[in-house]
């Protein structure tokens, strides 16, 4: 049979209906009635429709049977007759048969109202063409049917949601292998939102991260929906908003309409009343006080969320603040392993991994590509009279003053204790003499001063070019290292382009 309005009361899956009619099955078979059927009451209580019929001996019963009130009281009562109606078998009797002439109906009916969750869903309903066939003796099992019925409806409901949960709690594994390789936050809010969005149908996501440890603000970290109201980068105080009590406590926080929290905004004070949403959970990326951040998810309607779904996305938090906590971690171990700790340009390792890189772009897109290489003139004099914290502030001062000489996508990198190596991307060859100067001028003419003494030093720079003095990593580094020795054998503190002859100091 086809339903026509899906939307019953409680809405049965096939599992259930084949238990169902195996149930009607043996009804017909121990009573011996000749037909069953099973009338499911529609969610606005004022229809049942026929969902299911077992028989042996049909007859052409009405399909959908308004649910008056008289037969909802009948029914309702689990069959007690209340005062001034009529029998409810009477009732039945008329509505279900209604287009059959009266002689051609059956004769004897018997029937049970089925509950769950203690509220009225439907009724079962036995008949028989012969007279009196059915005896109070029939009632107990006709009872114990439907009361299994109503169990089985429950278990079944129950399955369908565990089912659900299985579902989710897949996804929550798929999720947390996501969170541990994920790439980027953005990778965990789309995920998180494509989670919140298929389960709890929210219809935003946002990511809001406190700006430091104890910090008294939190910023908008990454949004999925709507940015209309709220902007990524925005800043909100902590205090007195639902979002920044779930950060401050740790602790999930659920704004309802009906029900306000003691706060003044969602996200800040006083937003409640332009609130584009419904409602909202904010869920702690951490589950003590003084958390990192928070995960919120906001609905357009009211949500049919369930306390699991809030244990579970509250867990889906706080697996976001440790990946979150882990993706800063590897940030700044990246940093660390990349960075020189002293003068904050690439190390050796990594300039000379990033010249790599550059050659090979250079000869793939035959871009230009210099090498600088720079080292300072008589840097142990500055250590031996002025002490190591002098050579260190100097070097320092000398990685910045190369750094503010060149363009921002240019390389910078600190090769050897006091040398220094630039990677030119695309500068033409005048440019290149350009920058060298300059930096060799700024640092030629620059006082470093450190703790109240003044120093000069010099440098002495060679240039290299690809792929004329050089068509690999090594081969520019010795070139640009054999025109900076040249420059220091003609006394420093000038510039020399490479030449084929020149020698390098190491080989
Ligand atoms: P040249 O003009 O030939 O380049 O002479 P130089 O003294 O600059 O060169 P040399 O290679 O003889 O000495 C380099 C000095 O750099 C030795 C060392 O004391 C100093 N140095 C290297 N790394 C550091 C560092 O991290 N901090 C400080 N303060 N000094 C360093
Ligand atoms: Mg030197
Ligand atoms: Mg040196």
């Amino acid at each position: 049979m086809i339903r026509e309005q899906p939307d019953l009361l409680v809405d049965l899956n096939s599992l259930f209906l084949t238990q169902l009619i195996l149930l009607m099955k043996s009804a017909i078979s121990l009573s011996g009635c000749e037909n069953v059927y099973y009338y499911a009451l529609h969610a606005d209580r004022k229809e049942y429709t026929l969902e299911k019929m077992e028989s042996v001996h049909p007859f052409k019963v009405t399909n959908r049977i308004p649910a008056s009130d008289e037969l909802l009281t009948a029914l309702s009562t689990s069959g007690k007759k209340s005062l001034g109606s009529r029998e409810p078998t009477t009732l039945l009797h008329e509505v279900v048969y209604t287009g059959i002439p009266a002689p051609d109906r059956p004769q004897s009916l018997l029937y049970s109202p089925i509950e769950f969750n203690k509220s009225h869903i439907g009724f079962l309903l036995f008949d028989h063409r012969k007279p009196d066939f059915f005896t109070t003796d029939d009632i107990p099992s006709v009872k114990s049917l439907t009361g299994l019925l109503s169990a089985q409806i429950s278990s079944f409901q129950y399955l369908d949601l565990f089912r659900e949960r299985c579902d989710l709690y897949s996804i929550m594994l798929e999720v947390n292998t996501h969170l541990n390789v994920a790439a980027s936050k953005e990778d965990f809010l789309t995920e998180i939102g494509r989670i919140g969005k298929y389960f709890l149908k929210c219809d935003r996501a946002i990511i809001a991260l406190r700006q430091d440890t104890f910090g008294s603000r939190f910023i908008i970290d990454a949004i999925d929906g709507s940015d209309k109201d709220v902007h990524v980068g925005d800043s909100y105080p902590v205090e007195n908003t639902l979002v920044g009590r779930a950060i401050q406590k740790g602790k999930i926080q659920l704004y309802k309409p009906e029900a306000p929290p003691p706060i003044q905004g969602i996200f800040k004070p006083g937003d409640r009343d332009s609130y584009p949403f419904n409602s909202a959970v904010a869920f702690p990326l951490n589950d003590e006080p003084n958390s990192t951040g928070a995960l919120v998810l906001e609905f357009n309607d009211p949500p049919d969320i369930v306390e699991m779904d809030i244990k579970l996305f509250g867990m889906i938090g706080l697996n976001l603040g440790a990946a979150l906590n882990r993706l800063n971690l590897y940030a700044m171990m990246k940093e660390n392993a990349t960075t020189d700790a002293l003068t904050n340009v690439y190390n050796s390792r990594s300039v000379r991994e990033r010249l790599s890189e550059e050659v090979a772009r250079a000869r793939r897109y035959q871009s230009a590509l210099t090498l600088l290489f720079l080292d300072l003139d008589k840097f142990k004099a500055v250590n031996d009279t002025y002490g190591h914290l002098m050579g260190d502030y100097v070097l320092r001062d000398t990685a910045k003053i190369i750094k503010d000489n060149v363009r921002t996508g240019d390389i910078v990198g600190r090769y050897g204790g006091e040398e220094f190596v630039v990677i030119l991307i695309n500068a033409v060859a005048e440019d290149v003499v350009k920058t060298a100067e300059r930096i060799r001028e700024t640092i030629a003419n620059h006082e470093f001063e450190f703790e109240d003494q003044v120093v000069h030093v010099k440098i002495s720079i060679g240039v290299a070019q690809f792929p004329k003095d050089g068509d690999s990593e090594e081969h520019l580094l010795r070139s640009a290292d054999a025109a900076m020795y040249e420059t220091k054998r003609k006394g420093g503190n000038d510039i020399t382009l490479y030449k084929p002859g020149m020698q390098p100091r190491y080989n």
